[in-house]
């Protein structure tokens, strides 16, 4: 299948690019859409077709759902069979934007895209690309993250195409993700309501609307095998590059003394910015130690480019567990297959 390239950069300018994506989206086809989260792989929800075809092509396991992208609240209330309160707030506050919330789930929705669940998880997206695509298609998208299934989500249309050429009808070319990691994802089918996967919403914001919010312990530790997990794609190995990623939690002076210690050929490290002078392994860098929303951005495209640089095993620094660093501590132990070493 050859796999069009789609510019939209500007909804208004590229209006007919955009016109043509959503024609592929009504036709059944899968359609690679910027998102201010990652790229996602969208197809129309009601189309089962469509849905197969996402799974399909990222090789993603048939027991995890998909999350149904809305331009408009309106829009997202056809979807449930029911809207409380507290989604009335958090959509007020946290939508359109990367928040993701699930809710008991209206008959429309195919089982195909609920994995069975009677549940679905619904966003709504601040990327003006995506909204327009959605609104101009007049369907809710279900759509994951563009990339095969188990490998570093695509932050930009270049990590879409090296996973997806020739496997999808088209890809939207319109430059880097803002956040860089997928979005917050809460239940509100449980009470307590619970965090299923940090993102670009912080635990400390999703507080002051839902005060008893609790943190699933899959977010920070593994998930026992044949546990039944709260949401299905944390059990997962996830977001990994080919390399062995081993996280090393502690200082950089013990940090530098292990890697130094254990330099061998194909091993890397991966460091704050400025850390790397210290080293004579090569190092790929994934932002200031300091800033989470700058980790968050560079995160997946850091673990691509180990791959790309032929990195066998790479040693980790371990970024904090404060407001978005959640996020991003939560993806790297995930790509580390959980493997952390305590310095
Ligand atoms: P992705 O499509 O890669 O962004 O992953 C979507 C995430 O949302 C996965 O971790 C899913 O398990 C989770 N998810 C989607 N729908 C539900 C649901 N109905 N209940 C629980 N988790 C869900
Ligand atoms: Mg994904």
């Amino acid at each position: 299948m050859l796999t069009e390239r789609l510019s939209v950069y500007d909804v208004n300018k590229d209006s007919e690019a955009l016109l043509r994506a959503a024609e592929i989206i009504k036709n059944g086809g899968l359609v690679a859409m910027p998102t201010e989260t990652v790229y996602g792989l969208a197809a129309n929800t009601f189309n089962e077709k469509a849905i197969g075809d996402i799974f399909k092509a990222k090789g993603r396991p048939q027991d995890n759902p998909l999350i149904v992208h809305v331009s408009d609240i309106g829009m997202a209330k056809e979807l449930v069979s029911e809207f409380p309160e507290k989604a009335e707030e958090l959509a007020e506050k946290f939508w359109p934007g990367p928040f993701t919330m699930i809710l008991p789930k209206a008959d429309c929705i195919p089982s195909s895209v609920s994995a069975g669940l009677e549940t679905v998880a619904i966003r709504m997206p601040s990327n003006e690309v995506a909204r327009q695509l959605i609104a101009v298609s007049g369907l809710p998208l279900a759509a994951p993250s563009a990339n095969i299934s188990g490998s570093p989500s695509p932050t930009t249309a270049e990590d879409v195409l090296f996973d997806m050429d020739g496997k999808i009808d088209a890809v939207i070319m319109s430059g880097r993700c803002d956040v860089g990691v997928e979005s917050t994802v809460v239940t509100l089918a449980t009470d307590p309501p619970r965090l299923l996967r940090p993102g670009g919403v912080t635990l400390e914001q999703l507080r002051d609307v839902l005060p008893d919010i609790v943190v699933d312990k899959a977010v920070l530790s593994q998930p026992g095998k044949g546990c039944v997990v709260a949401s299905p794609g944390m059990k997962y190995k996830h977001y990994s590059p080919k390399a062995r990623v081993v996280m090393l939690e502690g200082d950089f002076e013990s940090f530098k003394t292990f890697v130094e210690a254990n330099k061998d050929e194909g091993v890397f490290a991966l460091v704050f910015d400025g850390e790397e002078a210290e080293l004579s392994v090569p190092c790929v860098s994934f932002g200031h130690k300091e800033d989470e929303f700058e980790q968050a951005a560079v995160l997946f495209k850091a673990l691509r480019e180990l791959d790309k640089l032929g990195c066998k095993v790479c040693y980790s620094r371990v970024p904090s567990k404060c407001g978005v660093g959640l996020a991003v501590y939560n993806r790297l132990i995930r790509a580390a297959a959980f493997e952390v070493i305590e310095l």
